[in-house]
Parts: C-alpha cells; structure tokens; sequence
C-alpha cells in the first residue's frame, strides 16, 4: 500500500487553536502529514521561523504522525519533495475564500498530481486569526481562548521585549 502523505503549510505566528484543530483533522486522514513553516518576509513576524518552529513542534509532539519543516520555496515543489499528494489548507468563512480559490487553482496548474484538501475547523475555533490574536495581545487583551497556554506565555514574551 501507498503512504499517504499531506502538507499543511503556513506561517503560524502564532499558531493558533484553529491551526492545531486542523492539523489534528488532517493527521486523521493521512499517514504522514508535514507541516510547512514559511519564513513569509511580507507579513514581517512577530516570531522568528526558528521560533515558529519550534512553537509548532511542541505543540504537536503528542501525534505521531505529524512532523515540522520549514519550508521557502514554491509550495508545489515542497510538497513534491516531501512526496506529498495533499496539500491542507483550512478555510474560515467567506474571507479565506478568494484567496485560497486563487491558490489551490494556479497550483493546479503548476502541477495536477498534487490535490487541495480544504479542512473546516471546529465551528467554535473557525474566527480564529493570527493576525487578530497578535492584536488582541498588543492592547493587552487575553488571548487564552485561542491559542495554548505555552503559545500565550510566547506572545506575553514577546511584547514585553
Ligand atoms: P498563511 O500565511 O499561509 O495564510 P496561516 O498561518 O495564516 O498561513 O494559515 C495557515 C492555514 O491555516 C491557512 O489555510 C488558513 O486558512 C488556515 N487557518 C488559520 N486559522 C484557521 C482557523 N481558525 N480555522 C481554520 N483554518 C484556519
């Protein structure tokens, strides 16, 4: 039999409940699932790629079956070279939509032996963003419903730097 392999690739800074729900939906249904830090310079990070990493693995080391690469390449040729077959992405409501349409579509024509999984999160995880709980940070909010307790402790770092 074939190994299933699956990337899911994204910045996760900071990862986030919703990223952890996905990758633990997409775990499920692959053999092997590789998840793909990018170092994204256009989003300008709060966390270093080395940080990232790190945050991912921790907060993944219960599953087995799960590993943490970064990545900065194409994402087509990513996948390829983890001989993946799947790339997961999550999708939130209808402001993912456009992008991840635009995305999963071009890399099809980039390479059509690799198929798009989209995932939903929880329903109760799904306004979960990134880029929102960095916010809610910053002005000194609680962001404890939507990321892990380290994950939080990271951010609480950070800020006071
Ligand atoms: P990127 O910079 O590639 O968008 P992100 O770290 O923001 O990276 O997100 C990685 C993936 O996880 C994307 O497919 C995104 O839509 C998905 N995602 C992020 N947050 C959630 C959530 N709360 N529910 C479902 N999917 C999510």
């Amino acid at each position: 039999m074939t190994t299933r392999i699956g990337v899911y690739p994204g910045s996760f800074d900071p990862l986030t409940l919703g990223h952890l729900d996905i990758v633990r939906r997409g775990a499920r249904f692959v053999d092997r699932l590789v998840i793909g830090v990018t170092s994204n310079p256009s989003k300008e990070p709060m966390f270093t790629v080395a940080e990232r990493l790190e945050m991912v693995r921790r907060e993944t080391a219960d599953l087995g079956n799960v590993s943490v690469v970064e990545f900065d390449s194409l994402l087509m040729d990513f996948a390829e070279r983890e001989g993946a077959t799947l790339i997961l992405r999550g999708l939130r409501a209808v402001a993912d939509f456009e992008y991840e349409y635009q995305m999963a579509g071009m890399n099809q024509q980039l390479n059509d032996r690799i198929e798009t999984v989209f995932l939903m999160a929880d329903v109760s995880l799904q306004p979960i963003a990134s880029r929102l709980v960095k916010e809610i940070a910053r002005y000194g909010g609680a962001i404890d419903k939507f990321v892990t307790p380290a994950v939080a402790a990271d951010v609480a770092a950070k800020l006071v730097r």
